[in-house]
């Protein structure tokens, strides 16, 4: 993970209202090394999920979240 990548997500999709990591909502998701982070928004309490990891296919983390290919993941099967 790294901290700009995670900076980068802390808004909510549906008002951009910033979010906090203490808004933690519901479970973390594991993807092998990647995580997906749901963050309850004190605005609109949506829910929005942020990524421990880039997404190798695509840059939007709105992508279908079945079919997500997370960089850390590619990079160890990769031994890189
Ligand atoms: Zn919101």
């Amino acid at each position: 993970m790294t901290i700009p990548l995670l900076v980068s997500q802390m808004m909510c999709h549906n008002c951009a209202t910033l979010l906090h990591l203490k808004d933690f909502y519901g479970e973390e998701r594991r993807y092998g090394l990647a995580s997906e982070i749901p963050l309850r928004c004190a605005g609109c309490l949506g829910v929005t999920y942020v990524y421990t990891s880039n997404d190798s296919t695509t840059k939007n983390f709105e992508k279908d979240r079945r079919s997500r290919v997370f960089d850390a993941n590619s990079k160890l099967a990769m031994g890189i």
